[in-house]
């Protein structure tokens, strides 16, 4: 154990920084929480931080690698890394990683994204490339920061024209066939120290104001001035899935780790996330992955009803690294979970 206190696992506090931090206290390694100033205080007041270090801007982080190398921390990745700091700048960071930044651009770009699940064998969503070929319901995505807001949905190319003119900014996005059915977020873990995928539990997204236009009656919203729907995230709600989908899912998981060892070297690893809509067919289409810790995990900061399956203790994402970091330390093998 001694060698353990030596190193400190360190996030930006945000996101998923809460369990991440909370989970490197359990496994016991001293936490430290990188937070834009004014954010600190969730950090303080749920006292998962062992140190908090104060940035005026997400970009300030590059230049606290130094400090976090001189204070033997392990960096955990999470959105908001990726959000602010961009895969280019993480790909070159000097500071211990958790996890293989080579990944990092197979997630940041929506057409090499949808090749490696493709390749993997995954059911998606059609793309539309030309709105002339759009022949049955579709949402049109926009890339970047704007986070779901804006998304809309057209059934044909004359619907699409039209509410395309409302968004003549936007340069990027994808015409995406729209599934019936509901979301199911799947949270997976593969630990390459035991060759084994996990899982760790399912969320749905609570989106505004997608989730709450049940609420209003057909009539209302026709009678509102305008009520588009948006997809903007919210919060998380736990799911338990039907049992007899968990061998598909399993699957699904192991062709996806299997497929991205061939995109690039090591290949995925650690906590992962795939987006999907199923049907009441009984389809599972996968819209997107999210190769790292997504905030759907959580409501399991206590563990969810799978980890509580395999642990038989508390067992967070968050902590599940925080675990593997620490098996990786005694068994000499850091190098197979930092990339
Ligand atoms: P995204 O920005 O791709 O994560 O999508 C935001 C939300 O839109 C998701 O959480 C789903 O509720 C919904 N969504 C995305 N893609 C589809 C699709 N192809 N069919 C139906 N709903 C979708």
């Amino acid at each position: 154990m001694a060698r353990l206190k030596n190193y400190k696992i360190a996030t930006i506090g945000s996101h998923s920084a809460l369990q991440i931090l909370k989970g490197a206290q359990q496994e016991g390694f001293k936490s430290i929480a990188i937070c834009i100033k004014g954010r600190e205080k969730p950090y303080k007041l749920f006292n998962v931080a062992d140190e908090i270090i104060v940035i005026e801007k997400y970009p300030d982080l590059i230049n606290l690698q130094d400090t976090l190398i001189k204070k033997n921390a392990i960096l955990v990745p999470h959105a908001s890394l990726m959000e602010y700091i961009g895969f280019e700048n993480i790909e070159k960071f000097k500071v211990p990683y958790y996890g293989n930044k080579k990944i990092l651009r197979f997630e940041s770009d929506r057409n090499i994204e949808r090749e490696w699940l493709k390749a993997a064998g995954l059911k998606l969503p059609k793309i539309f490339k030309n709105p002339k070929d759009i022949d049955r319901s579709v949402i049109v995505k926009f890339h970047g920061a704007k986070g779901g807001k804006g998304y809309f949905l057209a059934k044909n190319e004359k619907d699409f024209k039209q509410k395309i003119k409302a968004h003549k900014e936007e340069e990027k996005y994808v015409i995406q066939e729209y599934i019936v059915g509901v979301p199911m977020f799947i949270h997976y873990f593969y630990s390459p120290l035991t060759d084994e995928l996990e899982i760790m539990g399912f969320d749905k997204r609570y989106e505004s104001n997608v989730d709450s236009l049940g609420r209003i009656s057909a009539r209302d919203q026709m009678a509102l001035a305008k009520v588009e729907p948006s997809y903007v995230i919210v919060g998380n709600i736990p799911v338990v899935v039907r049992e007899s989908f968990l061998p598909r899912i399993i699957d699904m998981g192991e062709k996806v780790i299997k497929q991205s060892r061939k995109i690039t070297p090591g290949g995925l690893w650690g906590p992962f996330c795939l987006e999907t809509i199923m049907t009441p067919d009984e389809e599972i289409f996968t819209f997107e992955i999210s190769a790292r810790i997504v905030a759907g995990t959580n409501p399991y900061i206590e563990g969810s009803p799978y980890t509580w399956l395999k642990y038989n203790e508390p067992m967070s994402t968050g902590r599940r690294i925080a675990r593997e970091i620490k098996m990786a330390i005694k068994q000499n093998k850091l190098n197979k979970v930092l990339g």
